[in-house]
């Protein structure tokens, strides 16, 4: 009898054991799928006009290449060549200091890390290869903290760090507070009162998660 009740007491208490639930979106805001799409487009097509980093509006680089770009035939073709390639995903560079953040924030008391990530519509190369980036970069314990959706809505979390602005789903509100990861694509985009995470080098992302940690 006593060995039972010892058992479902420790049973109720994980119950209630509330850690802080870390959603990191995956591509800009760990791997910098910019600079990879960036680098890779000039040296495939270094004759087709290009868009400066800097100047990068909108989540889709598709869209905007082929709005400023209108009158070069294929030029979204030639956009999508680039990211639906083998290793595209896989040779992504980190983001500055994303690993190191991600690490320690692991490592926090009372905080649970997880990585929610959609894959692009031609997943073939996406997908074992967001896998094998974690893999690489993270390592293989990671691996097991990764969430793919394409409704990331659906997922439960206290917060969602993502630079994409308008995330949607079949959850009209969402479990997760959304914070807006920076990336030059959503610099001029209306977040309403979301907060911003401009960076993981700044230490910023420390207050981020104390203050979420007081809040739960
Ligand atoms: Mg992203």
């Amino acid at each position: 009898m006593m060995a039972r009740m010892t058992s479902r007491t420790v049973h109720i208490g994980q119950m209630c054991k509330k850690n802080l639930r870390v959603l990191l979106d995956m591509d800009q805001v760990l791997a910098d799928f910019e600079l990879g799409f960036f680098q890779e487009y000039r040296k495939k097509y270094p004759e087709y006009p290009y868009i400066e980093m800097k100047d990068r509006v909108g989540f889709f680089v598709k869209d905007q290449y082929e709005k400023m770009f209108s009158s070069v035939p294929n030029i979204g073709n030639a956009v999508a060549n680039i990211y639906n390639a083998k290793k595209f995903f896989l040779n992504l560079p980190e983001i500055e200091g994303a690993v190191d953040a991600a690490k320690k924030l692991a490592k926090m008391e009372g905080v649970d890390v997880f990585i929610c990530t959609s894959p692009i519509e031609k997943y073939k190369y996406c997908l074992p290869e967001k896998y094998e980036w974690v893999h690489k970069h993270l390592g293989p314990e990671w691996v097991a903290r990764i969430i793919l959706t394409k409704d990331k809505t659906m997922v439960n979390g206290h917060l969602l760090i993502d630079d994409r602005v308008d995330i949607i789903g079949a959850i009209e509100r969402p479990s997760w507070e959304h914070v807006v990861f920076s990336a030059n694509h959503n610099m001029k985009a209306d977040i309403g009162k979301r907060r911003r995470l401009d960076n993981w080098t700044n230490g910023d992302w420390k207050e981020l998660i104390e203050d979420f940690k007081m809040r739960i």
